[in-house]
C-alpha cells in the first residue's frame, strides 16, 4: 500500500507538514488516499477545485478549558475539544469521547473518519467528533455530573439540532449523555434533541444502545452469506472490549448462533471456552461498573489474563475488535491469519495499525474497515434525529428493520464501488471510495467554501 499518484502524495505531504504531530490523522488519511487512486484516474473531476485539500481541513476546531470540582472540593482542569469536520451533506454529527488518551490528533482522525462513515449510512449527516482527556473511571456520579456540566457550559454555544448533534463514544454512555443533555436544555431553555443516545423516556430512539454492535453483526452476516456462502452460526468469535459496542456485538453474534470466546478491558482479557455468559458480563460491566477480571471470580471455569496483548492469539473464525484504535498490529495480524481467521470487522474506530491493514490486504480474509462496519451506531442516531424533528417515536421492530436495511445498503454500496473501480470484493477500497464520492460531489456542487 503506497500512494503512487503524485497529486495524492502531495496532499499527504501537505497534511504532514501542517500537522506534524498528528500520527493517527496521518494514518487515517493515508488509508483513504491509497483507495482514491482509481477515483482520481477514472473521475478526475471529483478531485478538482481542491476538494481533497479542503476535505482534509476541518471546518472548525474548538478547544476549551473544562474546570470542575472533585469530591474533595479540589479544582481540576481538563481539556475539551469539538472538531466540526465537514457539513457538505448535513449537520455536523459525531460522538464525544472521555478518555485520558484524547488529544487533538485523536479527535481529528475520528472526525475525519466520521465524514466517510456518515456518508456511507445514506443519511444526510455531516461529520464531527469531540471529547476530553477526562477519565470517568473511578469517579463518583457527582464528579461525572460536575464534569459534564462544565464541559457543556462551553460546548452549548457551538451545537444545535440543525447545526451539530453530539452523541456518545468511549467513556460517554447513557449516564454522561443524560448529564450533558440536561445541562444543555437548562442553558438553552430548549428541548429539541440536540444530542443522540438519549434515554428512550427522554426522546431517545429504541435500539440506539444496541445499534453499533448489532449493526456490526448484521454486516458480518450479510458479507459471510454473500461472499463465503456461510454465516455466523457455529463460528468462533473473538471480541475485544466490554463496553457498549462489544456487549451488543456479543449479544447479536450469539443470537446468530456464534460462540463468542473473549471480552476485555484495558486491564486484561477473559477467555470463556463455554461462550461468554452475557447476563453475567452485563451485570459486571453495565450495572456494577467493575473490571473484567471480576468475571472469573463469578465464573471460575473462565480464565483471566493480565494485559490485552494475548487476546488475538485465541484461535477463531471471526475477529471483532471493539475497544479502541490500533489495537491490532502486524504481529497480531500474523497470528490471526496463521490461526485461520476468515473475517475481521472493525467495531472500534481504526482498530488495525497501518502495517496490519497492509498485510491483510494481501490475504484471503474478509476485512471491513470501521467506517463501514460500525456505522450502525451513527445511523440509528440519524434515525433518532428524524424522530425528534417529527416529534414521533418508532417501535423497536421498526428501527431494527431500518438498521438492517442500512447495513445491507452499506455492504451493497461498498461492493459496487469496489467493482466499479477495479478492486472487486475489496471492502476497504469500496468503503473509502463510496464514502468519498458522495461528499466530493456535494462539495463540488456547493463551490469553493
Ligand atoms: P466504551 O467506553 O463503552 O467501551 C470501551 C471499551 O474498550 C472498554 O471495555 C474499555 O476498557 C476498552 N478500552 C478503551 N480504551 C482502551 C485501551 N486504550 N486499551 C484497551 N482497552 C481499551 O466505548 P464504546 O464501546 O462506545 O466504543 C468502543 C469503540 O467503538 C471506540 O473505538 C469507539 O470510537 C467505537 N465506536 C463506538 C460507537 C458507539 O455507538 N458507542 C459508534 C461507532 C464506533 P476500560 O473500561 O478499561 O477503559
Amino acid at each position: 500500500m503506497v500512494i503512487e499518484n503524485n497529486k495524492l502524495a502531495d496532499i499527504y505531504d501537505l497534511a504532514k507538514q501542517r500537522d506534524p504531530h498528528k500520527p493517527e490523522f496521518h494514518q487515517a488519511l493515508s488509508e483513504l488516499l491509497i483507495s482514491l487512486q482509481p477515483v482520481i484516474e477514472k473521475n478526475p473531476e471529483l478531485c478538482t477545485r481542491d476538494i481533497l485539500e479542503r476535505l482534509i481541513e476541518p471546518e472548525r476546531l474548538i478547544q476549551f478549558r473544562v474546570a470542575w470540582r472533585d469530591r474533595n472540593c479540589e479544582t481540576r482542569v481538563n481539556r475539551g475539544y469539538r472538531v466540526q469536520f465537514n457539513s457538505a451533506i448535513g449537520p455536523y454529527k459525531g460522538g464525544l469521547r472521555f478518555h485520558p488518551s484524547v488529544n487533538s490528533s485523536v479527535i481529528k482522525f475520528l472526525g475525519f473518519e466520521q465524514t466517510f462513515k456518515n456518508s456511507l449510512t445514506g443519511l444526510p449527516l455531516g461529520s464531527a467528533k469531540g471529547g476530553s482527556d477526562f477519565s470517568p473511571r473511578g469517579k463518583t456520579d457527582d464528579e461525572i455530573m460536575s464534569f459534564c456540566q462544565s464541559f457543556m457550559s462551553e460546548l452549548f454555544r457551538h451545537i444545535g439540532a440543525s447545526t451539530d448533534i453530539p452523541a456518545g463514544d468511549i467513556g460517554v454512555g447513557n449516564r454522561e449523555i443524560g448529564y450533558l443533555y440536561g445541562e444543555y436544555c437548562r442553558l438553552m431553555n430548549i428541548s429539541e434533541g440536540t444530542m443522540t443516545g438519549k434515554g428512550v423516556f427522554a426522546g431517545g430512539s429504541m435500539m440506539r444502545t444496541e445499534a453499533t454492535g448489532y449493526g456490526l453483526c448484521y454486516f458480518a452476516e450479510e458479507m459471510l452469506t454473500r461472499l463465503r456462502n456461510t454465516s455466523l452460526k457455529d463460528k468462533k468469535v473473538v471480541v475485544s472490549g466490554s463496553g457498549n459496542v462489544a456487549i451488543y456485538a456479543i449479544e447479536k453474534a450469539q443470537e446468530f448462533g456464534a460462540k463468542v470466546l473473549t471480552a476485555s478491558d484495558s486491564g486484561g482479557y477473559i477467555i470463556d471456552e463455554e461462550g461468554i455468559d452475557l447476563p453475567l458480563l452485563k451485570q459486571i460491566k453495565e450495572k456494577e461498573r467493575l473490571r473484567i477480571k471480576e468475571y472469573v471470580v463469578r465464573k471460575p471455569s473462565a480464565v483471566y489474563y493480565e494485559g490485552c496483548e494475548g487476546i488475538w492469539s485465541v484461535p477463531c473464525d471471526v475477529v471483532m475488535p471493539c475497544a479502541t484504535q490500533n489495537e491490532i498490529n502486524k504481529q497480531d495480524m500474523e497470528i490471526l491469519l496463521r490461526n485461520g481467521a476468515i473475517a475481521l470487522l472493525e467495531g472500534s474506530n481504526m482498530s488495525c495499525t497501518y502495517d496490519a491493514v497492509k498485510m491483510i490486504s494481501q490475504e484471503d480474509i474478509l476485512y471491513v474497515p470501521s467506517k463501514a462496519a460500525n456505522a450502525g451506531g451513527v445511523a440509528v442516531s440519524g434515525l433518532e434525529m428524524s424522530q425528534n424533528a417529527g416529534h414521533i417515536f418508532w417501535s423497536r421492530d421498526r428501527v431494527d428493520k431500518m438498521l438492517q436495511d442500512i447495513m445491507r445498503n452499506i455492504f451493497d454500496n461498498c461492493m459496487k464501488a469496489s467493482e466499479e473501480y477495479g478492486h472487486a470484493g475489496n471492502l476497504l477500497m469500496g468503503a473509502n471510495i463510496a464514502g468519498y464520492i458522495k461528499v466530493a460531489k456535494a462539495m463540488k456542487w456547493q463551490g469553493v467554501i
